[in-house]
């Protein structure tokens, strides 16, 4: 086939990144092709043009491939470069239901923006951003979505010699908070304001005729990762790098790296092994989400307004409404996982009473099994709170609520002790684990026993990595 590729974001945005090719893949070899995905994108790919195609080995025609400038606060502290250091955008193509989409290679080779790194990847992190991104996709989380990995026959060191894979991406879009903030850290206001206007057309198109643009652009991220953010956190996700260069402007989940579930409900769970004050825990992200927001915000100042004390009054006002904004979309998350109808003012209280009960149990099957106090009682430690509260949720709750809850509560969530499991199998070679996973999480409603289980208690405690 041919893609038809479109190179918008290098058309339109001069000075915003550097043309650099991938790394060809000396024996490439096709790990993985989401051919569902890629029919919805009407790619018409045979399994040797993904291969090549995917791995670096050889272009695909009309691809231009750049590699992004971006910049970003990383655990707080701002780095002003970091861009693309192991990723190439091949170009945008047009789905056939009209939207735009970018195809991103990762883990295919240095770039000027590499610093230390090698610009490679391993095929266990590769394949984990697979499955996690999958469920997500599956459970209506708007995610950034895996297109292909393809091993290259290389290896790469980690603190062992791994595999290398390459991992063909979609996006929406890869602009992300810290793509603003490259380039308003360097003053080039011009810059700022194409970025702007680029994201307005490309994301949030109606907003072009209203009055103030930029402000509604500011306005439509907010509402959209607030969203977001309560998505993740009804899913029990913890994200574990949530700096400002990993935030999508889209409002899609991206760059999967120590990212996990949890299992047992825990405010304060960390997975990832760099975050030591728990920066990223579990519930600190809604407030890394307002934080993240600021600093989009700060961006955005020269075009709110000209006279900058009231630019600042004007962001300052609309940072001041993310925190009941996101209150809002997480009690209404809360609200499909209880199965509630309608909308009650004791709704927030209901779910946030479940929540203090629950600590400790398992997150994703005590929704799953609300309706059934039977199969629930063994989750919990202690299940006198549980046994006070289920009577006020089954008041409120009513008729039907049994198959509401199974609607709205995945079963089969990627498990920790399972995607290990899955990704160990397949950095050795056997792909079979992954596959089978894999299915069980693209079907995460329907209930299948061996992906259901909570880690055996000999599994310890989990620890992800970053610079996979
Ligand atoms: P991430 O942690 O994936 O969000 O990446 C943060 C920054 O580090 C980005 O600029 C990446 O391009 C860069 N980076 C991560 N891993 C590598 C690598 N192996 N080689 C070069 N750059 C990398
Ligand atoms: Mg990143």
């Amino acid at each position: 086939m041919t893609i038809a590729f479109d190179h918008s974001y290098a058309r339109d945005l001069p000075g915003t990144y550097l043309r650099v090719a991938p790394d060809p893949a000396p024996a490439p070899r096709l790990l993985y092709l989401n051919r569902p995905l890629a029919a919805d994108l009407g790619l018409d790919l045979s399994d040797a043009e993904a291969e090549a195609w995917f791995s670096g080995a050889s272009l695909p025609p009309g691809a231009d491939p750049i590699a992004q400038a971006y910049a970003g606060h990383q655990f707080g502290g701002f780095s002003p470069q970091l861009g693309d250091g192991r990723a190439h955008l091949l170009g945008e193509v047009l789905a056939p239901d009209g939207h735009r989409f970018d195809i991103q290679l990762k883990g295919s080779g240095k770039t000027p923006f590499s610093r230390g790194g090698d610009g490679k990847a391993a095929v266990g992190p590769m394949l984990r951003e697979v499955l996690v991104s999958e469920f997500m996709a599956a459970t209506g989380v708007p995610t950034t979505r895996a297109l292909s990995v393809v091993a290259t026959g290389e290896e790469v060191w980690r603190d062992t010699k791994l595999p290398g894979a390459v991992l063909a991406r979609i996006a929406a879009s890869h602009l992300r908070v810290g793509t603003f903030q490259f380039f308003a850290a360097r003053g080039e206001r011009d810059r700022v304001k194409a970025l702007a206007d680029y994201a307005i057309a490309r994301h949030y198109p109606d907003l072009s005729q209203v009055e103030n643009p930029y402000l509604a652009l500011l306005d439509a991220v907010i509402a959209t990762q607030s969203r977001l953010i309560a998505e993740w956190m009804g899913v029990g996700f913890i994200h574990g790098v949530m700096n400002t260069d990993n935030m999508a402007i889209s409002g899609e989940t991206i760059d999967y790296g120590p990212c996990a579930f949890m299992e047992g409900y825990a405010p304060g769970t960390v997975f990832s092994s760099i975050d030591h004050q728990g920066r990223y825990a579990y519930a600190n992200q809604p407030l890394i989400l307002g934080w993240n927001l600021a600093r989009l915000a700060e961006t955005l100042l020269p075009l709110l307004d000209p006279d900058q004390d009231k630019a600042v009054d004007i962001a300052n006002d609309r940072l001041s409404g993310i925190a009941p904004r996101y209150r809002a979309e997480w009690t209404g998350v809360l609200r499909r996982k209880l199965g509630l109808v309608g909308e009650d003012p004791a709704d927030a209280q209901l779910a946030e009473d479940l929540l203090s009960a629950m600590e400790g149990a398992d997150w994703t099957l005590t929704f799953r099994r609300l309706a059934d106090a039977a199969a629930l009682r063994p989750l919990s430690s202690d299940f006198t709170r549980m046994e006070v509260w289920l009577p006020r949720w089954r008041a409120r709750a009513g008729e039907g609520a049994a198959q509401r809850i199974a609607a709205a509560n995945p079963a089969v969530i990627p498990r920790n002790h399972k995607v290990e499991e899955a990704l160990t199998a397949a950095t050795a070679g056997d792909m079979a684990p992954f596959h089978a996973l894999l299915s069980a999480i693209q079907s995460p409603f329907a209930e299948a026993e061996p992906y259901m289980l909570p880690a055996p208690t000999g599994f310890g405690t989990y620890v992800t990595y970053c610079g996979t």
